[in-house]
């Protein structure tokens, strides 16, 4: 079957079309500047990738210029629209009341509306997207596969703040996590590469990218994991702060006259690796190169981002009771020998050894970085969020 997987934001869309028969990816691309302009990206696997300017006021025509590239006569990946056998969707937050991915009718449209409270920017876009397709592609099977639905495991102990119970049951504010899809999918291939037994392992996955989350998954299930309510919260990010202490909020509120939107505007896009380094750049490639010719706050902030990913190691380690694995993923995860080996060699007393030769190696695919016969497995595990979202829609419309 050929599904079509869509991850559509405000003003962007990705999409990928993907034969699930064997996993091969026919085409991705993207539309950019949706109700300002309008780009769109396109390439057919094997042929070079194309731009082009388009009238896009609305999702509509962003979704309806993606399936024309993807059925045109010369550089379409298919030839018409009925090859497209689904469409899976990301959807960033389903709430408590999505642990699983769901096949998209009416009724599940409104539970995702009524999680918009805890994603307010995330989920209205997401549905923009999910009735476009319906109305574009009536009659296709629609499957809805959650960022928070991986960490529905959790137990109450990790997901609960301190803070008035009340709160909880008013308003459902609660430890929720992001980056599901990716935890779930590279924790699976990170037992299959091990050849260990998925329901029966202890697994640690590091998703480094610009946006980053670690999370403890004991036998397949999510343990804890470190973002929160929000993908605010938890390890430094390339913009975001992680955990801070909260009080700082009114302290600044006081100290800068800046409002509490202004703040949390502050803390999601001007801190983390870019705030540390005075502004210098979120990108970690920026960030190595001018700490490598002196910067020193450059080199802060990288040494702190690492350092904070060792502290939430030992933390799951130590709720975990030990580790089989630790699998490193995205962006920095599954390209920065630097950072991995600043947060592997911190843990070597612990009993986690890395192969420094094997982690400086340049490779696609699977790999374990760790010596073959470590107690400790560690490797790099690639993410392809896609695929997983791809998986889901197979499996559920099979069922
Ligand atoms: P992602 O959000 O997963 O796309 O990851 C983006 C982050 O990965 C950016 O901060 C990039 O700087 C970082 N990244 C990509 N390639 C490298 C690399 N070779 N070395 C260090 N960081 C990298």
């Amino acid at each position: 079957m050929k599904v079509l997987v869509i991850n559509c934001g405000s003003s962007s869309l990705k999409y990928q079309l993907i034969d699930s028969d064997t996993e091969q990816l026919l085409a991705k691309g993207l539309c950019e500047r949706i109700g300002i302009d309008g780009r769109l990206v396109y390439q057919k696997t094997g042929l070079d990738k194309e731009t082009t300017n388009l009238p896009m006021p609305t999702h509509k025509e962003a979704i309806g210029f993606v399936l024309d590239a993807l059925t045109n006569e010369k550089t379409g990946a298919i030839k018409e629209l009925s090859e497209i056998g689904a469409v899976g969707h990301r959807l960033v937050h389903g709430g408590e009341k999505f642990k699983k991915s769901v096949i998209i009718d009416d009724e599940v449209i409104k539970g995702v509306e009524e999680c918009s409270d805890l994603a307010p920017l995330h989920n209205p876009a997401n549905l923009i997207g999910v009735n476009v397709c319906r109305e574009l592609m009536p009659g296709v099977p629609m499957v809805g596969v959650f960022d928070t639905a991986f960490h529905q495991t959790m137990p109450p102990r990790a997901y609960m703040y301190a803070i008035p119970y009340d709160w909880y049951e008013k308003y459902k504010i609660r430890r929720y996590g992001f980056h599901g899809t990716s935890h779930s999918y590279v924790s699976q291939e990170c037992a299959k590469f091990l050849g260990l037994d998925y329901n029966k392992s202890k697994i640690i996955v590091c998703h480094l990218g610009n946006g980053a989350s670690i999370s403890a998954i004991k036998n397949g299930r999510c343990v804890d994991t470190s973002m929160g309510l929000t993908p605010l919260a938890g390890l430094i990010m390339g913009t975001r702060s992680g955990d801070i202490d909260p009080a700082i909020i009114e302290f600044i509120h006081k100290k800068e006259d800046l409002s509490i939107e202004e703040i949390m505007d502050i803390l999601n896009k001007k801190s983390g690796v870019y705030g540390l380094s005075r502004g210098l750049s979120s990108d970690f490639r920026d960030l190595d190169q001018a700490a490598d010719a002196g910067n020193s706050y450059a080199a802060l902030a990288l040494e702190e981002f690492a350092y904070e990913v060792v502290k939430f190691i030992g933390e799951y380690m130590a709720i975990l009771n030990g580790v089989d694995a630790i699998a490193f993923t995205a962006g920095i995860g599954e390209n920065s020998a630097e950072i991995r080996e600043y947060i592997l060699s911190r843990l070597y007393n612990i009993g986690i050894i890395l192969d420094k030769e094997k982690n400086n190696q340049r490779a696609d695919g699977n790999r374990l970085i760790s010596p073959a016969d470590a107690r400790v497995k560690l490797c790099v595990i690639p993410t392809n969020e896609e695929l997983a979202i791809c998986r889901d829609t197979v499996a559920l419309l099979k069922k």
